[in-house]
């Protein structure tokens, strides 16, 4: 029987560097403030609205990271290394990335791992498809500015 698990433990039981990145991949919007992209902009030294241009787009209302083609998964964030599988602006991507998955697991890295056990093949590939709840608007006031962010209705 598996130890309980809960976000309270110490310790990360996923290893990004052993995934295919599913992250990056099935989501199909990655969203951008205003400081992402001046982080993009600063990163590929290339003006706001260049960098505005260039790397996001507009996507139901919001600003989102732009995707291409990706053999494993349709399609995935135009910044992801399609062979390592790795972020090619890891040190410029968007805040998002840098908290994903917000916890200590991460349900795309068991699912994985969980199905190479199973079928005792390392070239399994479980492939996700997710459905999205409507979000609704919401602002935060962040250390320096305020910021409207995209906000699920509480769990119930
Ligand atoms: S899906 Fe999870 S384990 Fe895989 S790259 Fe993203 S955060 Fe890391
Ligand atoms: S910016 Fe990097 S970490 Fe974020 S979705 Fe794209 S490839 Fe993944």
């Amino acid at each position: 029987m598996a130890n309980k698990v809960t976000d309270e433990q110490a310790r990360v039981t996923f290893d990004c560097s052993k995934c295919p990145a599913f992250c990056c991949a099935v989501y199909e919007r990655v969203a951008v403030t205003k400081r992402d992209v001046n982080r993009l902009a600063r990163y590929f030294d290339v003006s706001v609205e260049t960098a505005t241009r260039r790397y996001t787009k507009k996507f139901e209302g919001e600003r989102v990271l732009r995707r291409t083609e990706d053999h494993l998964f349709g399609e995935a964030c135009m910044f992801l290394n399609r062979e390592t599988r790795g972020c090619t602006i890891y040190h410029g991507r968007p805040n998002v990335c840098r908290e994903y998955p917000d916890r200590t697991r991460c349900a795309y890295y068991d699912l994985y791992r969980f199905e190479q056990r199973q079928q005792g093949n390392k070239d399994v590939l479980p492939l996700v498809q997710i459905t999205f709840h409507e979000v609704k608007k919401a602002e935060v006031v962040g250390p320096d500015r305020r910021e409207k962010i995209w906000e699920w209705e509480p769990e119930s």
